[in-house]
């Protein structure tokens, strides 16, 4: 599973915009660039670059840049917040040449846009993906398998919505109203279940601040090479986040004692015989 968007990338085009606006927010406040630069800990000359519009912020320079403001990142990012969102991905779409992407992408960002944000019940902060995984299965004191994803995914605030996707096995989405998982609805379940529980990791573990996108098909990496926003570190969290979720370490070693069978512990635990035998060899179990 697949890429990972940095918004600095999509942000290039808009570059221009992007500097117009720090500007207009740094002089609303009456600060200089020094001023600036030294809030955020960065160099004037960085501030000075990003104003005339010669360099980008990086996606942790908006991050700093949103907070040291008191304004939400997409208002750095184009005037009107409520086309911020749509306007990212039709660029993400743009940069990996599919109208049908941002098609799909656009229509799927309405209609979650439009279900109801499910009550937080969990909040979960894990150093790690094992260490998250095992905080949100004991605050929803989850002890039998199979695991229920969906509702783990929802009691965190994070809504799921299968989606006819082209190109996309799944992706994750922060919305002003919480988070919603793009789950490619044309999978087996047992790889959307992997699916939802790859996409919740990246959002518990942080990996994107508005949205990230695991491609699949046409536009995967095994088809298309390496993408250079790539990020494999996440992507291992992701999976091993998953793994560990659907997988619980203490239930698998429980049902192990019972049978040593891969399709019969799969189909307890829902998941690909692959899935299961990967985590058998990880607990060292074969
Ligand atoms: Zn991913």
């Amino acid at each position: 599973m697949l890429l990972s968007w940095s918004a600095g990338s999509v942000l290039s085009e808009n570059v221009e915009k992007v500097g117009r606006r720090i500007r207009e927010l740094r002089e609303e406040r009456g600060w200089t660039q020094g001023e600036l630069a030294l809030f955020l800990g960065r160099t004037q000359t960085a501030v000075s670059y990003w104003e005339a519009g010669k360099r980008a912020p990086g996606l942790d320079d908006l991050v700093d840049l949103a907070r040291v403001f008191a304004v939400p990142i997409s208002d750095l990012i184009a005037q009107d917040a409520a086309r911020s969102l749509p306007t990212l991905l039709r660029a993400v779409a743009e940069e990996v040449d599919s109208a049908q992407l941002g098609k799909d992408l656009e229509r799927f960002v309405a209609k979650a846009a439009a279900m109801p944000s499910p009550q937080i019940l969990w909040q979960i902060n894990g150093a790690g993906a094992r260490d998250t995984a095992e905080a949100l299965l004991a605050a929803a004191a989850v002890t039998t398998a199979p695991v229920p994803v969906h509702a783990l995914a929802e009691g965190c605030g994070v809504r799921v919505l299968s989606w006819d996707f082209a190109d996309v096995d799944g992706l994750v989405v922060q919305l002003p109203e919480g988070a919603v998982i793009g789950v490619n609805e044309n999978q087996y379940d047992r790889r959307q279940r992997f699916t939802v529980a790859h996409e919740l990791g990246h959002h518990l573990l942080s990996h994107a601040e508005s949205f990230h996108v695991d491609f699949g098909g046409e536009l995967s990496p095994a088809a298309t090479g390496e993408h250079p926003d790539y990020n494999w570190r996440n992507e291992r969290a992701a999976n091993d986040f998953a793994a560990n979720l659907l997988m619980p370490a203490a239930v698998v070693r429980t049902e192990f004692t019972k049978t040593a069978d891969v399709n019969e512990l799969a189909d307890l635990f829902d998941v690909s015989p692959a899935a299961m035998g990967f985590r058998l060899t990880n607990l060292r179990l074969r």
